[in-house]
């Protein structure tokens, strides 16, 4: 290869923005493990009762009460349509806590495991951190897919605790597989590790007042 062929071919690199946050967390993320199945049976898209019988898009969360999940290591875990599903252990501690306004449903032929759905919203800024809302839908105002859930808060929105457990106002990803973000306190973070609680994973939430977004370009393609 010639010496300009090599300077093209350089040039040509595919290359990509990351995205840096740095600034001050006010509560966490919370996700679980893969709990390794569907609450609906999958590529079931019709008679479903959680999703938009036009569209087939996800629309509020109702359990499969007849699901049966096959518990692992885990006291929390998503199903891979967007359900969570929480163990006994979980539950013990929502109660030793008095946390309020969760909706908790037991799953009976999955023995000891629960539906998980926190009814609160944590407001997010979905416009500094650009998710992505495709495809509205006239039939019932949901969107095709909600991609990439905001790690900040929004601005106005002032939290009254660092002990509480919410969700996000949106359920993301796409058609009928999408799911709740579950959003708890800096305290309740601690709480969960020290009761002992298995297959947590915690992200960043950033207040969006002193946030630092810093972009760097990096080789490679980065899918979005
Ligand atoms: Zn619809």
């Amino acid at each position: 290869m010639s010496i300009i062929n090599w300077f093209v071919k350089k040039k040509e690199k595919p290359h990509g923005i990351v995205t840096n946050y740095k600034g001050n967390v006010v509560a966490w993320t919370l996700h679980g493990e893969d709990a390794d199945c569907y609450m609906y049976e999958y590529g079931k898209s019709d008679d479903r009762p959680d999703c938009c019988q036009f569209c087939n898009n996800s629309l509020i969360q109702i359990p499969n009460k007849g699901v049966l999940i096959t518990r692992g290591k885990w006291d929390i875990a998503a199903t891979y349509d967007g359900y969570y599903v929480i163990s006994e252990k979980f539950c013990n501690f929502l109660k030793d806590n008095n946390y309020s306004n969760l909706r908790i449903i037991p799953l009976e032929r999955s023995k000891g495991l629960y539906f998980f759905d926190p009814m609160d919203l944590f407001a997010l800024d979905y416009e500094l951190y650009g998710t992505k809302f495709i495809n509205k839908r006239e039939c019932c105002g949901s969107y095709d897919e909600v991609i990439r859930p905001p790690i900040i808060k929004a601005k106005d929105y002032k939290i009254e605790s660092n002990d509480f457990i919410m969700k996000a106002e949106y359920l993301f990803g796409s058609y009928n597989h999408k799911g709740p973000v579950i959003i708890v306190g800096t305290e309740t973070a601690k709480k969960m590790k020290a009761y002992g609680l298995k297959g947590l994973y915690f992200e960043k939430i950033y207040d969006s007042k002193g946030l630092k977004i810093i972009k760097k370009e990096v080789e490679g393609f980065i899918l979005d």
